[in-house]
């Protein structure tokens, strides 16, 4: 998969599809990863969904898959098989062989059902085998309800809570720790009876439930059975992202700890639904899926916009020109070897010139240039290679963005590589056409959007600093200009070494 997306979503029940539809509607470029399986799926139908009350939960699963595709999120039926940090990226690879990228990770695993080892219990899960009075109780109200304790605190809860929905209620001690004296006073209250010794099997007729049968032979009859199953995290995709499940404090099973946003310990990875919070039912579930997805693209535009205010900073650009040696190629741009081998040498202003290849590369062929650039870092080197290329260039510190030539006017006036926001790119490249004499050429030249479509290009990712030659032409009278926009690529390779291909926006435009 090429694109770096905004956001994997890995799960697609509730919380995983609610947030990728959030996310999606904001124009986040969101990818759900699902394996299909929602931990509701044994059951007949959702209960407690308000205007979806007896929806099918594979069909409720389906309309999700629906609504994320509608904004153009894009749903992979695949299991997740491990995630990763990689920079500031994450790497997340799938059972088929794929791999995707993305910035932020929202994982909605869900949880896993640890039922009770007791023969006919797995067999019966969801139908009449339950453990949720809100999911199920309405629909086996006023049946004979047996609750298999394992967890004395839940299975006490449970009891009382089903007696709300049936007059026949029995406790089967089983495995569960004994009552305490004020447990066993409750049950009593209620008028529910208690059953000592572990149960051995569920006793089926006709495909109903007829009873539990004891380890001592003798069965007690019901036809629904409560559990309280241990609920576990599918958290294993997590540990190599260095989140390792905690206990549940009622000691009923282990979720992965976050902030009411969902947030967690580890920079980038969001949780929401049950693995998480491993007692929400769907709305919660949904609910919590949302409230990450609006924390996620909270996050993601704080740091656009830090990013963004940085690299328009001179001290981002002093910093970068004093980290490394050399930061360019030394090579003159393409785009400008291209355009300016035809010309007659005259006057040219090279805005943005950094280390000066461009400039030099003029000046060597008889052109009389000005380099501008924010960075007094940049022109220092950019002096010296003139010097030791023997040309002359008149180099001039100042803010790139606000620049004004005026009322100098030049033969050649070349961008190369220079984003800004268009409310300040605009009126910079009015300024410099301005400054074109007749017969002059305006060069600009830019990273294209498409660009955004590698995942290995270590660029910041500011699309609304991208242009496409076309979008900024139009700052150009056209009745004034020969105007060439175009999109070229041209082969480079990425960090890794690995072949991309770049593409570039380039406006070549003549002043008639
Ligand atoms: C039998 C039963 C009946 C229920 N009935 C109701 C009810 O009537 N009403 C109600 O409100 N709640 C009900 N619930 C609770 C409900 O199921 C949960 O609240 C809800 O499913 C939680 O949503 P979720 O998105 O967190 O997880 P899930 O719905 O479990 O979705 C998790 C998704 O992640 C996928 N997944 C897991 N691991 C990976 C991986 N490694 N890679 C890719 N995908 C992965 C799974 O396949 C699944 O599709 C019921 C629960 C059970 C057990």
């Amino acid at each position: 998969m090429m694109q770096t997306f905004d956001v994997a979503v890995l799960g697609g029940g509730p919380a995983g599809l609610s947030g990728a539809v959030s996310l999606a509607r904001s124009r986040r470029s969101v990818v759900v990863v699902d394996a299909g399986s929602p931990r509701n799926a044994p059951s007949a139908a959702v209960h407690g969904f308000l205007s979806r009350d007896g929806i099918a939960p594979l069909e409720l699963a389906e309309i999700g898959r629906t609504e994320v595709k509608r904004y153009g999120g894009l749903v992979l039926p695949a299991k997740v098989v491990a995630a990763r940090a990689d920079g500031n990226r994450f790497v997340v690879s799938l059972d088929d062989g794929e791999s995707i990228t993305a910035r932020r990770l929202l994982v909605t695993t869900g949880v896993t059902d640890e039922l009770p080892e007791v023969p006919g219990i797995a067999e019966r899960w969801g139908r009449d085998v339950v453990h949720c009075p809100h999911c199920h109780g309405w629909e086996l109200r006023d049946q004979p309800v047996g609750v298999l304790a394992t967890h004395t605190e839940w299975a006490v809860r449970q009891a009382l809570m089903f007696r709300q929905l049936t007059s026949e209620v029995t406790f089967f001690q089983h495995t569960a720790p004994a009552l305490s004296e004020q447990q066993a006073a409750q049950l009593s209250a209620w008028g529910i009876a208690v059953v000592s010794g572990p149960v051995d099997a569920v006793q089926v007729a006709d495909d109903r439930i007829a009873g539990l049968r004891l380890a001592d032979g003798t069965t007690v009859a019901c036809s629904v059975v409560v559990v309280a199953p241990r609920l576990v995290a599918n958290s294993g995709v997590l540990a190599d992202l260095g989140l390792e499940p905690t206990a549940h404090p009622m000691g009923v099973g282990e979720f992965i700890a976050a902030d009411p946003t969902g947030k967690t310990s580890t920079p980038g990875v969001w949780v929401a639904g049950n693995v998480t919070d491993i007692m929400a039912q769907v709305t919660a579930s949904a609910s919590g899926g949302a409230a990450a997805a609006a924390a996620i693209h909270g996050d993601l535009i704080a740091e656009d916009t830090k990013l963004t205010m940085r690299v328009l900073s001179q001290d981002f650009w002093d910093e970068r020109y004093s980290a490394d040696k050399q930061v360019w190629s030394g090579d003159p741009n393409p785009h400008l070897v291209a355009t300016a081998a035809d010309l007659s040498p005259g006057t040219a202003l090279d805005l943005g010139c950094g280390e000066g290849a461009d400039a030099i590369w003029l000046a060597a062929r008889g052109w009389q240039v000005t380099g501008v650039d924010l960075s007094q870092a940049a022109l220092d080197r950019a002096a010296q290679h003139a010097a030791e290329a023997g040309v002359q260039v008149n180099w001039r510190q100042g803010d790139v963005a606000g620049w004004d030539p005026a009322p100098e006017r030049f033969d050649l006036v070349s961008v190369q590589y220079v984003h800004l926001p268009r409310t300040v790119l605009d009126p910079l490249l009015r300024r410099l056409a301005a400054a074109v004499r007749p017969g002059g050429t305006l060069l600009v030249v830019g990273h294209h959007p498409a660009d955004l479509e590698i995942p290995t290009l270590r660029r910041p990712r500011l699309p609304h600093l991208m242009f496409r030659a076309e979008e900024i032409a139009a700052v150009l009278d056209p009745a004034a200009w020969d105007i060439d926009a175009t999109a070229p690529e041209r082969g480079a390779t990425d960090p890794e070494g690995q072949p991309i291909t770049l593409t570039d926006a380039v406006l070549r435009a003549v002043r008639r």
